[in-house]
């Protein structure tokens, strides 16, 4: 495959064959699949394997979505997203279980997810117990033969660095999302990508900018990330994978639009700069 092609992520809470549709309607190669919290009905996970096989799309990960995540403020996010409330942690972990062995009946050899809020603070009991799940889950996924990539933004890299060494397991890598380093202030992203340099398996374009003091999502090349700065840096650690395009929009009608017009400002970038790296 190509250098950096480029693909888009699906949303959580869609249904796979419509997300197959979003793939297809912008006309890219790859996606990552969002996998919807409550799972697939067997029925429609069978149509979905044989129209994923016939549309010749590569999905490069799948996504978990856990029940009751809510991300409106900082506050719900810490309290419902991922792994950190011990309230949540044992079904989803099952729950991630569960999207490896799909992930591994669709031929795809990497899952993600945020994994909420790690605290940068290793005495912090909550620590070692995200620890010690992120272990469970790394474990099972090699057993599937599979990366498990841990989407970033809710930490510093610093922070998320030092998480992945204290894991200790070699399969466990980084899906780099820039917007999100903006909107956690997690720090510059370009910093946060050298520091990661050598775990990163997949990237969000996503971009960020501030507007009337707080920050909102825009299509990727029109934020604050400097989308030209951050390939240039990508090539420059010698990122290979996809440029999997990200943008949260509830109307599938907007984000199948927007999407497409990012793809071909995003070519056209990527083009420039490997052919003057
Ligand atoms: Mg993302």
């Amino acid at each position: 495959m190509e250098e950096m092609h480029i693909g888009v992520m699906t949303w959580v809470l869609r249904d796979p064959i419509e997300s197959l549709g979003l793939a297809l309607a912008v006309g890219v190669r790859t996606m990552q699949l969002g996998c919807p919290p409550d799972g697939y009905d067997p029925e429609r996970k069978e149509e979905f394997k044989e129209l994923l096989r016939k549309s010749g799309i590569k999905v490069t990960t799948v996504f978990c979505g856990y029940a009751g995540e809510n991300y409106s403020t900082l506050e719900t996010t810490k309290e419902t997203v991922g792994l950190r409330n011990p309230k949540f942690r044992e079904e989803r972990v099952r729950k991630t279980f569960e999207v490896s062995d799909f992930a591994k009946e669709i031929g795809v050899n990497a899952i993600a997810a945020h994994i909420g809020f790690v605290p940068e603070d290793r005495e912090d009991p909550l620590y070692g117990e995200i620890v010690e799940t992120m272990r469970k889950i790394a474990d099972y996924c090699k057993g599937n033969g599979q990366f498990f990539a841990l989407e970033t933004g809710q930490e510093t890299a610093r922070t998320l660095l030092r998480f992945i060494k204290d894991v200790g397991r070699d399969n466990v890598r980084v899906n780099f999302d820039p917007a999100n380093m903006l909107f956690y202030g997690s720090g510059d992203p370009i910093e946060a990508l050298e520091v990661l340099k050598d775990y990163v398996i997949g990237v969000h374009c996503k971009d960020a900018r501030r507007e009337g003091g707080r920050l909102v999502e825009v299509p990727f090349g029109e934020g604050e990330v400097g989308a030209e700065r951050f390939l240039r840096k990508l090539v420059e650690i010698g990122y290979k994978g996809p440029l999997t395009i990200e943008r949260e929009l509830e109307d599938p009608e907007e984000q199948r639009r927007e999407m497409a017009r990012i793809k071909v400002s995003l070519e056209k970038l990527r083009d420039k700069v490997l052919s003057t790296r």
